[in-house]
Formats: structure tokens, sequence, C-alpha cells
């Protein structure tokens, strides 16, 4: 029914019709779909793997999108094969997207040796997320050689995007106080490099004292390897300054942790979190979708909601229910 080898290859061999036709099987929530789909990452997983995968976040006006196209370009010139996909935690809201609905990177979309995909749309962060993951992988296989996974600076979205590559990093606009909200949030706690975006002209001075305020606070945080001094860079995506000081922090961070071993041991923490995060939420959803469960569900919801009995007795009550339903 789907020529499953077929669009294998066509992935493998770079036909941007097979890709997107393997991407929309992942998409699909069609079951067979989701069969098809399974069945064509086993085939792929192989080819996978063979690319720096940057995540890149920062709340919106930042100047993700001009950076994002700055790269890009910057890449494509040297002669690498760059994705572009999106963790967008607003579909699961309303619908509507916060990074989508622009004109966005006009120039790279047009690039051949660039591929742009918007968020997944999905009820949940975990499946939009799940569904970017997987994409990944198909790119990988593809022959893209950097993924960038773009995503917005509110809630629990950076931490899930920082969980599935390699070298997060964090865009920050000059001065407003910016910095201190950063660290509120333990969002430079994820960062494996800050970036002050739109440091030129008269937002230079202010750049420069946003940079040392980072500098400093960097210099509180315990370190996530001992092997990596966290920069704060400045740039100015609008006018290309500043984009290949980026690259280049990728690039030293990629040789540090190759030589360390951390760069895969990461990515085998990565697979095995990916792993058991898809348990637990196909064990969740068997448990709200249980008979037993569901009768029970609402009933002890109100007594722990009116104080009639406790939390840890009430799970205990829908527990046993549902292992008497298996
Ligand atoms: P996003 O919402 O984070 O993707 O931000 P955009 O890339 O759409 O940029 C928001 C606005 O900031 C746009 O008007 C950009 O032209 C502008 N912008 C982006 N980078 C820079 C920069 O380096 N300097 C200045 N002055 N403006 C910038």
């Amino acid at each position: 029914m789907f020529k499953i080898h077929d669009i294998a290859e066509g992935v493998q061999k770079g036909q941007l019709r097979a890709l997107a036709k393997a991407i929309t099987l992942i998409e699909s929530r069609n079951v067979d779909h989701s069969l098809a789909a399974t069945a064509l990452l086993d085939e792929l997983l192989p080819r996978s793997g063979n690319s720096i995968r940057i995540g890149i976040s920062g709340v919106p006006g930042v100047g993700k999108s001009t950076f994002i196209e700055a790269l890009g370009l910057h890449l494509t010139g040297l002669g690498h094969r760059v994705a572009v996909l999106a963790v967008d935690p607003s579909s699961q809201l309303t619908g509507g997207s916060i990074l989508g609905d622009k004109t966005r990177m006009e120039l790279l979309s047009r690039d051949p040796n660039a591929f742009i995909r918007p968020s997944p749309s999905g009820s949940t962060l975990g499946g939009v997320a799940r569904k970017t993951r997987e994409t990944m992988l198909l790119c990988e296989a593809g022959g893209y050689d950097v993924v960038i996974v773009e995503t917005v600076g509110v809630g629990q979205s950076e931490i899930t995007v920082a969980s599935m590559v390699d070298f997060f990093m964090l865009l920050q606009l000059p001065g407003a106080g910016d910095e201190l909200q950063g660290i509120k949030k333990g969002v430079m706690e994820i960062a494996d490099a800050i970036l002050i975006n739109k440091a030129e002209g008269d937002n230079r001075p202010r750049a420069e004292l946003a940079r040392q305020q980072y500098v400093n606070a960097l210099h509180l945080i315990k370190p996530k390897s001992a092997n990596w001094q966290v920069p704060a860079l400045l740039c100015s995506a609008l006018h290309g300054q500043g984009i290949d000081g980026a690259w280049q922090a990728v690039l030293a961070f990629r040789t540090a942790m190759m030589a360390s071993g951390e760069f895969e041991k990461k990515r085998r923490l990565q697979a095995a979190d990916w792993m058991w995060t898809l348990v637990m939420d196909d064990l969740k959803e068997l448990f709200l979708r249980d008979r037993n469960v569901e009768a029970l569900l609402g009933p002890v919801q109100e007594a722990v909601d009116a104080g009639l009995t406790t939390p840890s007795a009430a799970a205990r009550r829908l527990l046993n229910a549902f292992k008497r339903g298996m």
C-alpha cells in the first residue's frame, strides 16, 4: 500500500518529494500511516545522526527567523545542507501558531540546500516534539548535515527542544532586564551559548553591558560540562554581524564534546529519555482511557476536591481499578 522502501530510497537520494511524503506520514494521525512511518524510520535510522543539531529559542520579536535565515545562508554558502524545523507550543492551545504565521525566511526557503518545515500541529507539546524529532531523523537520512530546531521562549517548549539537540542557543535582546528573567526561568542552565541580538548602532553599548551581566551570571551557574564555558556573544542578525561567531561557537562546542565523549553520551541519554517519554505518554493515555478508571475518575476527583479522601488514597484506588482492567 505504501511503498516504504521507495520512499526511504528517495529520502536518501535527497529527493524533496520523498522527504515531504515521509514527513506527512510521520505527522499523520491515521493508524496505517503511523505504522508505515514506524517502518520507514526503522529503515532510515541507520542513515540518521550525521548532523549537528542546534536548538534556537528566544521571545517573539528577538529576531529568531532573521538570525536563522542569516545563519542558514551562511552555512549553505559554506557547502552545508541545512534543515530548519520548529516546535511551536501555541498550536496545542489555539491551533494557531506563534512561529509560522508570517512569511519567514524567504531567501533561505528559496535556497536549494535548505529545507524549512513549519511546526507540526498536535494536541500536546509531547506530540509536537515527537513528530519534530522523527522529522529530524528523516532530514539527516536525507543528507542535511545541520538541523536547526526553533522554538519560542515560553514555558516548557525550550526544555523539550533542548532535550533533542546537541547545542542549545538562546537569543536575547540587549538590556530591558531580560538577563534576570533568563536566570529566573532557569533557561540559562540549559543554554550552551547566549546570543544578544540587535547589538548594532545605538544598541551596542547596552548590548555590551547585557553581555557582561550574562558573563557574570553564567559564572554563578554550575557548568553542565567541565569542558565547556557557555559564551555570551553579540550579533546583529539583520546586518549579518556575529553570525560566523555563533557558528564557530557551535563548532568549538562539538569539537570539545567529541573529544571528551560527551557528545555521544548526551545523544544516548536523549534517546533513552525519549523512549521513556513515549512509554509514559502511552501509559497515561491507556490509563485515562481505561473503562474502570473512567468510571471512577469523576467521583474520586470530587472526593479529593472536597477533602474527603487523601490524594494518595485516591491515587491508589485509581491505580487498583486500572490494574483490575488489565
Ligand atoms: P522572531 O519573532 O524572533 O522570529 O523575530 P524576527 O526575526 O521576526 O524579527 C523581529 C523584528 O526584529 C523584525 O522586524 C526584524 O527585522 C528585526 N530584527 C531582527 N534582527 C535584528 C537585528 O539584528 N537588528 C535590528 N535592529 N532588528 C532586527
